[in-house]
C-alpha cells in the first residue's frame, strides 16, 4: 500500500494569542506541535503498512519550521517526507490549503490511501480532508474509527449520529480519522536516528506547477473581518440546599423553573 499522510504543525494551544490587526493567530515565537489528531493518522498508516506492506509519505504545507513535525512522523515509523514551503503559500485559508495539497498529491501519484486527521486544533474546520477528496475526485470517509482492506477496497467504519456507518471505498480513497482509530506509539530510537539523517524534500509552487493565484492569501476567499471573545451571559439563580426541607423546596423550584422554560 502506498499511503500519503498530510500533517499540520499547529501552535501549542495553551497560550493562543490573536493579532488584533489581522484577526489571525499569532504564530511567531509560539511553541509548535504536530496536530494531535495527525498522530492517530500516522499510527494508522504504520499499522496498515505492518499488515499489508508498502510505504508511508508524510506531507506538510508550512514554514521551514514545519520540518520538525515531519521528522517526528519519520521517527514514529513513516518512510519519507515532503515539505510544501513557499512565500506564495502564506496566509492560506482551508480552500487554498486544499488546493496546494492537491498539487502535491498529483505529484505523488500513484497512491492507494490518503489519511487526514478529522480536524486541526488551530483552524478547527475539518474542511481540508473533504476539500482534498473533492479536488482529487476521491471516495471519502470522514470521522473514520476503523479500517480494513476487503476485496481490494477500503472498508471504513465511521461515526455518525447515534451509531456507525460502514462504507466500502474503491482505492485510491481518502479518510479522515478520529481518536478511536488507534493509539499512537512513541518514536523509537532507531526512528529518531533515521529522522535526523533524512533529507526532507522541499517543494515550491513551481515544483508542483501550482497556480499561485490559487495559493496563500491570494487564493483564499476567507477574510477575517473581526475577531472577538464572545461574552457568555449566564442568567442564573443560586438555589441553596441546607437540609431535607430546603432540598424539597429546591426540587420544586427547579421543576417550576424548567416548566417555565418549557424544558419539561
Ligand atoms: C485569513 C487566514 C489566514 C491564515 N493564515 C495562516 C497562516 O499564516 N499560517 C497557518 O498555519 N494557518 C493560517 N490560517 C489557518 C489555516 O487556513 C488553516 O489552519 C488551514 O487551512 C487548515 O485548516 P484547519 O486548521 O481548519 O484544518 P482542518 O481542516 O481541521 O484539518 C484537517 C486535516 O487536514 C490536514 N491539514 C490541514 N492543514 C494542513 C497543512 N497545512 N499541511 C498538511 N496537512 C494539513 C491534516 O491532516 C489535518 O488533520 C489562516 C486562516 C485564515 C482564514
Amino acid at each position: 500500500m502506498r499511503i500519503i499522510i498530510p500533517i499540520k504543525q499547529v501552535p501549542e494551544t495553551s497560550n493562543v494569542k490573536m493579532d488584533p490587526e489581522t484577526g489571525t493567530m499569532v504564530r511567531e515565537g509560539v511553541e509548535s506541535i504536530i496536530n494531535p489528531l495527525d498522530l492517530y493518522s500516522i499510527e494508522l498508516g504504520i499499522r496498515l503498512k505492518e499488515q499489508y506492506g508498502g510505504e508511508i509519505i508524510v506531507v506538510s504545507m508550512g514554514p521551514p519550521k514545519a520540518q520538525e513535525a515531519l521528522r517526528e512522523a519519520i521517527a514514529m515509523g513513516c518512510d519519507d517526507a515532503v515539505l510544501l514551503t513557499d512565500r506564495f503559500f502564506a496566509g492560506a485559508d482551508t480552500f487554498a490549503t486544499s488546493y496546494t495539497l492537491t498539487k502535491a498529491m498529483e505529484k505523488l501519484k500513484p497512491f492507494d490511501l490518503i489519511i487526514c486527521g478529522e480536524r486541526a486544533t488551530d483552524g478547527d474546520t475539518a474542511q481540508v480532508g473533504p476539500g482534498l477528496a473533492a479536488l482529487l475526485g476521491l471516495p471519502l470517509s470522514t470521522f473514520t474509527s476503523r479500517i480494513e482492506l476487503e476485496d481490494g477496497c477500503i472498508k471504513a467504519t465511521r461515526l455518525i449520529e447515534g451509531g456507525y456507518e460502514v462504507l466500502s471505498l474503491p482505492t485510491p480513497a481518502l479518510v479522515t480519522v478520529v481518536k478511536e482509530i488507534s493509539d499512537p506509539r512513541l518514536p523509537t530510537l532507531r526512528g529518531k536516528q533515521k529522522a535526523k539523517k533524512l533529507e526532507i524534500k522541499k517543494w515550491t509552487a513551481q515544483d508542483m506547477e501550482a497556480d499561485t493565484a490559487k495559493t496563500g492569501l491570494k487564493g483564499s476567499p476567507t477574510r477575517v473581518v473581526k475577531t472577538f471573545n464572545p461574552k457568555v451571559a449566564r442568567e442564573g439563580k443560586l438555589i441553596e440546599v441546607k437540609d431535607e426541607k430546603t432540598l424539597a423546596q429546591a426540587v420544586d423550584e427547579i421543576i417550576s423553573l424548567l416548566k417555565e422554560k418549557a424544558a419539561i
